[in-house]
Order: C-alpha cells, then sequence, then structure tokens
C-alpha cells in the first residue's frame, strides 16, 4: 500500500473527518483498493452501528404517477393518456395503508410525480373538484389520514419543497425524503438524463434538504449512481450531504442506489451501474459519512451482492413490503423477509425492523417529532426503538 493509501485510511479509522480535499483522493491513483476500502468501512459501520441491520416494512403508495419532468430512465411517470387513474383516491390510500398494517407493516411510503398540476390541467381540476390547489396539499390530506385512520406512520417522498409545504407536511410524516441523486451540473446539459427535469437541478434539491433541516425534519437522502456521474463528483455529492447534516444534524439515512436501465426510456441502451462501483461507492459514503450515519442499499437492486454491501459498511436494507411492488423499479421484486434475514445472519449481523424514522430521532429525546408523532412512535416500538415484535411478526408470511 502506498502511503497515501495508509493515511487515508487510518485517519478516517481515528473518526477524526476527512477534509474535502483528503476526501477527492478516493478517485486518484492513491486510492486504496477495494477490499482495503471496505475493511475500514465495515469497522466504522460495527463502531456506530454495532452489528444491527435494519429495514423498514413498508406499503409503497404511487398517489400519482403524474409528474411535470422528464428524467431520462424513469418508468415511473405517467402522463394523464396513459395513467389508469390521476390520483388514488382517499379510500384508496386507507385501503393500502390497512391491508399493509394487517401485514405487519409499520410505514406508508408515498411516492408521486413532481407538481403534475403544473403540467396537466386535468391534474388542477381534479385536486380543485376535491378542495385542493396543489398535489403536495392533497399529500398532506391523505397523510394525516393515515396518520389519524391507521397505525402506520407516513414517509413522504414527493420531490422538491418548499419551506410552506415541508411544514404543512412535517406533522403527519415523522420522516421525509428526497434523493439528492447527483451533484453533477452536466447531467442537465442538453442529452442528459435531466435535460428536462428541472426539479433535478441540485441547487433546488439541497435547498430542499437545507429547508428540512431548517425546520428539524428527519431526512432521507441519497445518490444515484451510474447516470453519467464521475467517482469524483459522487464524492461531490456525498460531501454535500455530509455538510447538510454536520449543520443540521437531520440526515436520518443515505441511500446509494444503483441505475437500472429501463426498455422505452431514453436511457434504454445504457449500461447499468456496476457492483463494482456500487461497492467502491458505498465504502467510500462510509468511510466520508462516519460511524454514525445511516447507509442503506436497496436489497431489490442488488440481490446477487448482499454480502458484498454488508462487508461495505451498509447497516440498512431500506423499506420491504410484503403487500406492494416498487412502482420505481418494478422489474425488481422485493427480497422474501426469511431470505433477507438468513443473508444477513451468516454474515454476523441481526436484521430487525425499524420505522420510517430511525430510532436516534425519538428514542430519549423529544428533540425532532411532535407529540403525536412520538407517542405514536414509542407506541409502536420496544426500547431501542425497533419494532415491537421484531422479525416474529413476519414469521412464515413469506
Ligand atoms: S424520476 Fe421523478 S421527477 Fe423524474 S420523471 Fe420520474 S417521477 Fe418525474
Amino acid at each position: 500500500m502506498r502511503s497515501v493509501d495508509k493515511n487515508l485510511l487510518s485517519h478516517a479509522r481515528s473518526l477524526s473527518p476527512l477534509s474535502d480535499k483528503e476526501a477527492y483522493l478516493f478517485d486518484g491513483p492513491g486510492c486504496p483498493t477495494i477490499e482495503e476500502l471496505c475493511a475500514a468501512a465495515s469497522q466504522l459501520r460495527d463502531l456506530g452501528k454495532g452489528r444491527t441491520v435494519t429495514f423498514s416494512p413498508k406499503v409503497f403508495i404511487p398517489l400519482t404517477h403524474l409528474c411535470r419532468d422528464f428524467c431520462g430512465y424513469c418508468t415511473f411517470r405517467q402522463s394523464p393518456e396513459t395513467a389508469a387513474r390521476l390520483y388514488m383516491t382517499p379510500e384508496e390510500v386507507l385501503n393500502v395503508a390497512t391491508a399493509g398494517q394487517r401485514l405487519g407493516c409499520t410505514e406508508a411510503l408515498f411516492t408521486l410525480g413532481e407538481r403534475p398540476e403544473q403540467r396537466y390541467p386535468e391534474a388542477k381540476q381534479w385536486l380543485r373538484n376535491r378542495g385542493f390547489a396543489t398535489t403536495l396539499e392533497y399529500l398532506a390530506y391523505v397523510c394525516q389520514l393515515v396518520m389519524d385512520e391507521t397505525n402506520m406512520l407516513p414517509h413522504a417522498n414527493p420531490g422538491t419543497m418548499s419551506r410552506r409545504e415541508l411544514a404543512a407536511l412535517q406533522p403527519f410524516n415523522p420522516s421525509m425524503g428526497l434523493m439528492l441523486e447527483s451533484t453533477s451540473a452536466r447531467l442537465y446539459q442538453a442529452g442528459g438524463p435531466h435535460e428536462f427535469a428541472p426539479s433535478k437541478r441540485p441547487r433546488v434539491r439541497l435547498r430542499t434538504m437545507e429547508l428540512a433541516g431548517e425546520l428539524g425534519i428527519p431526512f432521507t437522502t441519497g445518490i444515484l449512481i451510474g447516470i453519467g456521474e464521475s467517482r469524483s463528483e459522487r464524492i461531490e455529492a456525498i460531501l454535500a450531504i455530509r455538510d447538510l447534516h454536520r449543520a443540521y444534524g437531520h440526515i436520518q439515512e443515505v441511500i446509494i442506489q444503483n441505475f437500472r436501465a429501463k426498455p422505452a426510456t431514453p436511457m434504454a441502451d445504457a449500461v447499468d451501474a456496476t457492483s463494482h462501483e456500487l461497492l467502491w461507492t458505498v465504502a467510500v459514503a462510509r468511510i466520508l459519512l462516519g460511524p454514525d450515519v445511516n447507509l442503506q442499499v436497496p436489497p431489490n437492486l442488488s440481490s446477487d451482492d448482499y454480502e458484498e454491501y454488508l462487508a461495505a459498511g451498509i447497516n440498512d436494507w431500506g423499506g420491504v413490503s410484503p403487500l406492494t411492488i416498487d412502482f420505481v423499479n418494478p422489474e425488481a421484486p422485493w427480497p422474501a423477509l426469511a431470505d433477507l434475514q438468513r443473508r444477513t445472519a451468516e454474515q454476523g449481523l441481526t436484521l430487525k425492523p425499524r420505522l420510517p424514522v430511525y430510532p436516534e430521532y425519538f428514542v430519549n429525546t423529544r428533540a425532532w417529532l411532535s407529540d403525536s408523532l412520538q407517542e405514536k412512535a414509542i407506541a409502536l416500538t420496544d426500547a431501542e426503538g425497533y419494532v415491537k415484535g421484531g422479525m416474529e411478526r413476519y414469521a412464515g408470511r413469506n
């Protein structure tokens, strides 16, 4: 190992954060090998998270597939001409949430397109007929319904948000999310995957994350790898997330998601992100973000390589549903929980269910959640903040 490698990793292991300048050395001639990166990353994970790996038992509620934007890799978005319905009704939302509750789920994940009423008059009219001016107003209404009428906790993931919109959702969402995806300006230039997606401008997304921090909202974000960004640009995005977390302490988890090409999209012929690139990014993210941040790889997009990602320092598998498909990646089925538990255990790690908000935001602290969210979170969990009943809740269900 060359001296720069030794210095970088021993510095990271010493728990004193690497500087931005040092961080970029991971994309250079002095970069440690993948084995060395993983060894340092898993050691940091163990220091901060012990040998527990979590997942969130959830239902996926695609409130609307309509979207004002066009991303080059997306099969989620639909137009009024192709969508089976413009929006899910409140009754449909509650039906999915209560069905998930019966199966032991605790998260109602709301994922939807970006501000469709700004592009489609049909969407605007649908909302207006029901007394809502915007999709985000309607989202707040159905989140409150789920809070009031089920034992599930909403987690809204509706795209970019203003301070007012975040504040309106906050009483009914113990956490919210927005993937940063990338900080690369190249991706929204001509021919890039975000050319026709103004909401994917990094500045706009970082501003939403910053506002969430100012409001004290536990927040999920992450990066999408393999859409044309470089390794250095990935480091830049991870550092941007690190800076926001340092400022506000609200980044409750960071997802490292791999791009998969989908038919009938502008990027149908693009090459999928390789598992080697995903592994490198996960390990570097753990080293740069430190031992305490929750780091996730979605298990349905990497089913061949669970063991390697665990060895690269993740401590979470994200949302897994016994009921609904992954509407963003419909071709990728969720793992059976028994299989995920077994393969996690084979690496000497223990799988536990968690809420959409991580324990550090409600166990022994009242600094983050409203009284009603706090009470519900405590009622659903054990003394450590994991879902009551543990993996036994799901025994025999998959
Ligand atoms: S990825 Fe999101 S913002 Fe982009 S087109 Fe699809 S739904 Fe819209």
